[in-house]
């Protein structure tokens, strides 16, 4: 007989949301006004900053859409006693739109969820790495996936990405422009523009997504967790899919497998996610 479900406590999964939102929601407001403070020097200064804004824009939007063309070369030739679960899932997740699943030649194991939760360009990819996984465990997988798309989270990443980009790229313009202001001269400035571009900026936006970025990203992870324990209505699910994660990418050989990318820097460790999730749990009567 299957063991009995673990219920979960539901404040505390709107709590770890809304942490995740409030400190995404600060750091928007500070790094705006840190923007706006630079960017209102000079009329000229504004209008680069906009500039710069709209090419960062388009070039992400062609980014996306590049990303989910590129998915096409994938199987979708996936097992019924998967989708079964997809649909299953969705269903429960209370989305209506139409959201492919492909399956990735990959054996670490990994899913991931694709166009931030628009219809017509979201999709789903999952490795071949966890392709043996139950059923029990496969409604994990999807549960988390499904949650950062009914929690938003990817528009808030996503406007954070841009606005660190924009920040970044105007620093440097700033910069710039005050050498020009201050020594009148093109040879000077253009040198202080390439430096800026190769080594300060890529360092600045290390800094900025080490410091920011990653760790509210981590955040919502916690928060998607949770969340897709809430859809189920059990924490059991998200909890073994978790471990077999760790089975299969921390000592069943996947980290030796060319392009192995520890998730541990975007994401918290699995054993903190487990032990997060643990803590959803309502006390067995
Ligand atoms: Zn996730």
């Amino acid at each position: 007989m299957a063991p009995a479900e673990s219920e979960i406590i539901r404040w505390r999964v709107f709590l770890i949301v809304a942490r995740a939102w409030l400190a995404l929601i600060i750091a928007l407001a500070l790094l705006t006004l840190l923007l706006v403070n630079i960017v209102s020097v000079t009329k000229l200064s504004s209008a680069y900053a906009w500039l710069a804004g709209c090419i960062i824009f388009l070039h992400h939007a062609k980014c996306i859409i590049a990303e989910r063309i590129g998915l096409s070369r994938y199987s979708r030739n996936i097992p019924e006693k998967i989708m079964a679960e997809f649909r299953y899932v969705k269903e429960k997740s209370g989305i209506s739109y139409s959201i492919p699943i492909y399956m990735k030649p990959d054996s670490v194991a990994r899913a991931a969820i694709y166009g931030f939760g628009i219809p017509y360009i979201s999709a789903v990819t999952v490795s071949t790495g966890i392709c043996n996984i139950t059923p029990h465990e496969w409604r994990g997988v999807f549960a988390h996936e499904f949650a950062h798309i009914k929690i938003m989270n990817s528009y808030g990443i996503l406007s954070l990405t841009l606005l660190i980009k924009l920040l970044s790229i105007y620093c440097g313009i700033f910069w710039v422009t005050e050498i020009l202001e201050f020594y009148d001269d093109y040879a000077l400035a253009t040198v202080c523009a390439i430096i800026f571009l190769y080594y300060i900026n890529p360092l600045l936006l290390a800094v900025l997504n080490y410091g920011i970025s990653f760790p509210i990203n981590r955040r919502f992870e916690y928060a998607a967790d949770a969340f897709g324990a809430y859809i189920l209505g059990s924490a059991d699910h998200v909890i073994d899919v978790l471990k077999i994660f760790k089975k299969i990418n921390h000592g069943g050989g996947a980290e030796n497998s060319p392009g192995f990318i520890p998730a541990e820097i975007t994401h918290p460790s699995l054993d903190k996610r487990i032990s997060a999730l643990e803590k959803l749990k309502t006390k067995p009567s």
